[in-house]
């Protein structure tokens, strides 16, 4: 497989995070009965005409601020034609030719630890468009049903150049697109009520070799996991078809995620089949300089420009800043946490809130908003590691007592459970005598050569402090003892 380079683009739909449709005022939320939320405009009914949502066009135009692009002072609606029971007008509206967004990019963070590196993605553009209704196969009366609900809902696809070189890369820019869209408060992002698809365009090309293959489209992947797989599927079956002696038709494909493979749905049909023109129903969109300096006020601090000042100001390695930035209220919990334990502690701070609080969380499937230990009280506890007032491993129990509300502060924890750490080196010396004294055969051994005496003695030291001694201080003391 060493002499195929792989070439994806990806198409993503982000439901668009508004109360209402992107041309009537009926209602998105999610999970109504069916045909509840569909009115007469989103039914097509005859003398209906479409109102434009403005909050759509706000969460567009703070899409292309976000990722550097060209919002369009003139966009245009046009009619994409084609027939399905789930389309009640026969046409979707869309944008074709001037969409709202131009351009941009998107960089992420590629792999972890040693294999980790940056990538920049173009996007080509990201327009607005309705949603259509959904087709009900299963459980309706052994019949198929249309529920209109989610027609008409605001999205906007979002299209990337055919940057991306592998699976991984592909579920990089999926994440940082997803991570993008929710911190921008644009999408809820969630997957599995298809707030958030993606389409990848999968094509492989002999190394070296500059002309692109032709290329598959992978419809509705709805999971990273999914796209990972379908597309690593799709390689390799492309590879085989081609190695085999045949050429590869420019499809639409669906991933079936109980066999893992790729099925041609339909042979791919071009732009001209769709017959776009312009709605007459709807004026072009005209965006105003007044209304992007509006958005741009309103905009938070970016994933990317926080990622610089955790790297630049903070220290932090690309990965750390990467972890740290893949949602705002993570960003906010570590920010919060290294208002309280100082800036020098960055480094720690960013361990416990990728390493401990993660796991504990997991284990205890939270999520972060729902951590029973806050970011004030986690930065203290940093507090008292950083000035030695206890070890990392008593503050693992620390943070224990903290997330079963056995104390307001970690100060309080270490005073009433008599956590702290001794430091005193007469007190140290006392128990390694006496230690020493007890074990005369891991004594011998360690001066017959054997290191792992030493750590079984460093081992009986602590535990006859009850974890509490300073540990660099019992190690010194234990060598030189045991040099004299
Ligand atoms: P369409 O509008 O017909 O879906 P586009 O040309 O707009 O087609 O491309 C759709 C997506 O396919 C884009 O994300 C683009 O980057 C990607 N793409 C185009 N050509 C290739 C190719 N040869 N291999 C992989 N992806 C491609
Ligand atoms: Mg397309």
């Amino acid at each position: 497989m060493n002499q195929w380079e792989v070439v994806i683009g990806i198409e993503t739909h982000a439901q668009l995070a508004t109360v209402s449709k992107i041309f009537s005022g009926a209602s998105t939320a999610f999970g109504a009965e069916p045909n509840t939320q569909a009115c007469a405009v989103d039914l097509a009914l005859p003398g209906v005409l479409p109102v434009l949502n403005r909050k759509a066009v706000d969460c567009a135009i703070r899409f292309g601020l976000s990722i550097g692009a060209e919002v369009a002072t003139k966009s245009v609606f046009a009619r994409k034609n084609y027939f399905y029971p789930d389309l009640p007008k026969g046409y979707q509206i869309s944008q074709m030719d001037l969409p709202v967004v131009v351009g941009g990019s998107l960089t992420l963070q590629v792999g972890s630890g040693d294999k980790a590196y940056e990538k920049v993605v173009r996007l080509t553009r990201a327009h607005l468009e309705e949603d259509a209704g959904k087709s009900l196969h299963e459980d309706f009366h052994g019949k198929s049903g249309i529920d209109l609900n989610r027609a008409g809902t605001p999205l906007l696809e979002i299209v990337s150049e055919p940057d991306m070189r592998s699976s991984d890369e592909a579920v990089a820019y999926a994440k940082a697109l997803h991570g993008l869209v929710r911190w921008i408060g644009i999408c809820d992002g969630n997957m599995q009520e298809g707030s958030f698809r993606c389409d990848a365009n999968v094509s492989v090309r002999p190394k070296g070799q500059l002309e692109f293959g032709t290329r598959r489209e992978i419809k509705n992947l709805n999971s990273f996991r999914f796209l990972k797989e379908a597309i690593d599927y799709e390689v390799q079956w492309q590879i085989n078809e081609i190695e085999e002696g045949r050429k590869i038709q420019q499809a639409t494909v669906l991933f079936d995620p109980d066999t893992g493979e790729t099925r041609t749905m339909r042979t791919k049909e071009d732009a001209h089949d769709y017959r776009y023109f312009p709605d007459p129903d709807l004026l072009p969109l005209l965006i105003g300089a007044d209304w992007i300096e509006r958005i741009k006020d309103e905009l938070p601090e970016l994933p990317a420009q926080k990622r610089e000042r955790f790297t630049n100001v903070l220290g932090l390695s690309a990965y750390d800043a990467g972890t740290l930035t893949a949602s705002q209220e993570i960003a906010a919990y570590f920010e919060a946490m290294v208002a309280v334990a100082g800036q020098g502690n960055a480094k720690p701070c960013a361990n416990w809130v990728m390493v401990d609080l993660a796991a504990r969380l997991n284990k205890a499937g939270r999520e972060m908003a729902e951590s029973p230990v806050s970011a004030q009280q986690l930065g203290g506890l940093i507090l008292r590691i950083a000035d030695n007032t206890i070890s990392n491993n008593i503050a693992k129990k620390v943070f224990e007592a903290l997330w079963n509300g056995e104390g307001a502060t970690a100060d309080e924890i270490i005073d009433k459970q008599g956590l702290k750490q001794i430091t005193d080196s007469g007190a140290i010396e006392a128990l390694v005598d006496e230690v020493l004294a007890a074990n005369a055969a891991n004594v011998a051994e360690f001066k017959a050569g054997k290191e792992k005496a030493f750590n079984a003695l460093v081992g009986q030291v602590m535990k006859a402090a009850k974890g509490k001694a300073n540990p660099q201080q019992v190690n010194d003391l234990l060598k030189k003892k045991l040099a004299g």
